[in-house]
């Protein structure tokens, strides 16, 4: 039997870990909705229309049918990147300049509505598992099976901090926590579609389970 899984929560939680791990044991189709946000505030970065004192909303919205957004499959992945208009920006989009900005794109009606239903358009009748912040409450509301992923601010600094410093990115530890703690507030509160738990999601929180218990939690969950 295949479902849709969505896997919903704050950011760096794992969820995007968890979902590609689950996304290879089912052989489901693995899809990241961050990316897709992200590939869209990088846009806007590069054609100036946000930096860190100013935001052209309007230029923005008009841009958006100029926003061509693809999943590649890359199979030595196993799972598919993030093209924007052809060019591949996986890259581009997993850093802290993108990250300060893209709770402020993803405010914007206009762009949650192209995303979503793009969104929507990929997980028609598939086996999809699906990673983001309103996928259990808008994009799917009838998924057969929502997670909701927490951990705490701290634990999920020193996630993403490692993370950035691996790469080599020279941020500070607490440059990084001020982002998680900045994004989650904006995405909490943000008049659209702000991140909440969907009723029927079940909540897992891995400041206390390690990636391998939260694997197994939730492959039993699908096997029910
Ligand atoms: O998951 P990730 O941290 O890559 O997402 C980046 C940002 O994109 C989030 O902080 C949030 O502002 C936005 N987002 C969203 N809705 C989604 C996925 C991401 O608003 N479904």
């Amino acid at each position: 039997k295949k479902i849709t899984v969505a896997i919903d929560g704050f950011s760096s939680t794992g969820k995007s870990t968890l979902a590609k791990q689950l996304a290879k044991e089912l052989e489901y189709v693995y899809v990241d909705t961050g990316a897709m946000y992200r590939a869209v505030a990088y846009y806007a970065m590069q054609n100036q229309l946000i930096g860190s004192d100013f935001f052209d909303k309007i230029a923005l919205i008009q841009a958006l049918p100029k926003i061509q957004l693809e999943f590649k499959f890359n199979a030595d992945l196993g799972f598919g990147e993030m093209y924007l208009n052809d060019e591949n920006v996986e890259k581009q989009i997993r850093t802290i300049e993108v990250s300060n900005f893209v709770s402020k794109v993803a405010e914007i009606s206009e762009v949650r509505s192209k995303l979503v239903e793009q969104q929507q358009e990929m997980g028609k009748n598939k086996a999809i598992v699906m990673d983001g912040r309103d996928i259990g409450t808008v994009v799917f509301p009838d998924a057969e099976l929502k997670i909701f992923m927490t951990a705490s601010a701290e634990t999920r600094a020193q996630r993403r901090f490692d993370e950035l410093q691996q790469k080599g990115d020279d941020v500070s530890y607490e440059d990084v926590l001020k982002n998680v703690v900045e994004r989650d507030y904006i995405d909490t509160h943000r008049a659209d579609s702000p991140l909440v738990i969907a009723d029927d999601a079940i909540e897992i929180d891995n400041s206390y389970l390690n990636r391998e218990e939260q694997f197994a939690a939730v492959l039993e969950l699908i096997n029910d």
